[in-house]
């Protein structure tokens, strides 16, 4: 399995339009993208693939990462930076089969399934097929289970996917808090390669209107708000899942000049093989330390 990722930004990425932070300065001046959230995922004995969210800058990303255009895709959750590139399937497929949960989100009355075939009714190559949280469904020859996160509003899902035939395996945080259910914990635990929500560090709580929850032993929050996990907590989350290799993803612009561009925070590109035994990286680095994986 090959995983490359194409998203590694929060809902207004990095650079920010309209931003002169220094993060956003040095991220210009060094060429490096986060754009928003998407991950491609690659089975090289079928030569199929599948899309995890439908990122705004879809059609930036596949122009600008030689992976092949996706035979499927998931979809997390119903927010802007995970769906609304789904308009980008018009005239580019012949056929795109979608699957998203079909529970039914108290909030919005609706399955995030149910809510993309309404939104994306007008888009006839598109079909929208339901997957039970929990329960493994096989797409292009690998078996993907969803499962309840922490998001509040909204429900939304982190993902599970593993090579059957190799038993590697990608655990994907989805957008959540530290508080994950324990049933969800078990089924993302043990991954080859974690990627973890961590749209902020730790210190940033102190300008979050609700600050931050989940603290540690040590007074650290582990999530941003409700709705994020911290970097701390983003990694507290891999350790107790003993994780082989973790990337911090969704991250956002805040993150200091010094620190945004260091391990382990994602960029986009990134790519690493998961052969069941072991991740290696196929991108050249472009963060601070160089080609490693941890
Ligand atoms: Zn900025
Ligand atoms: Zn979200
Ligand atoms: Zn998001």
């Amino acid at each position: 399995m090959r995983v490359t990722l194409l998203g590694t930004g929060d809902t207004t990425g990095t650079p920010t339009v309209g931003c002169d932070c220094a993060t956003c300065v040095a991220a210009r001046a060094r060429g490096i993208e986060r754009s928003r959230f998407s991950v491609h995922i690659e089975n090289e004995r079928t030569d199929e693939s599948i899309l995890v969210d439908l990122s705004p800058d879809f059609r930036q990303q596949f122009l600008s990462q030689a992976v092949p255009l996706p035979d499927a895709a998931v979809v997390t959750h119903i927010h802007f930076d995970h769906l609304d590139g789904l308009g980008n399937a018009y005239r580019v497929f012949d056929e795109l089969p979608v699957y998203a949960a079909n529970e039914v989100d108290p909030k919005t009355g609706e399955s995030v399934a149910e809510t993309i075939r309404r939104k994306y009714e007008y888009l006839d190559r598109v079909s929208v097929f339901d997957m039970t949280p929990l329960a493994s469904v096989e797409i292009c020859g690998l078996e993907l289970t969803l499962v309840p996160v922490e998001h509040p509003p909204l429900l939304c899902f982190g993902l599970v996917v593993v090579d059957p035939e190799t038993g590697a395996q990608l655990s994907l945080s989805g957008d959540t808090s530290y508080d994950i259910p324990a049933d969800s914990r078990e089924q993302l635990s043990g991954p080859d390669l974690f990627l973890a929500d961590a749209i902020v560090s730790a210190a940033l709580c102190d300008h979050h209107p609700l600050g931050g929850s989940h603290h540690d032993a040590d007074g650290v929050p582990r999530s941003f708000g409700t709705k994020h996990m911290t970097r701390k907590g983003a990694l507290a989350l891999a350790d107790e899942l003993e994780a082989d290799v973790t990337r911090l993803v969704h991250t956002a612009h805040y993150y200091p000049a010094d620190e945004a561009f260091e391990e382990p925070l994602a960029v986009d590109g990134e790519q690493y093989r998961l052969d069941g035994t072991g991740v290696t990286r196929l991108d050249t680095a472009t963060t601070e330390s160089g080609p490693t994986t941890d």
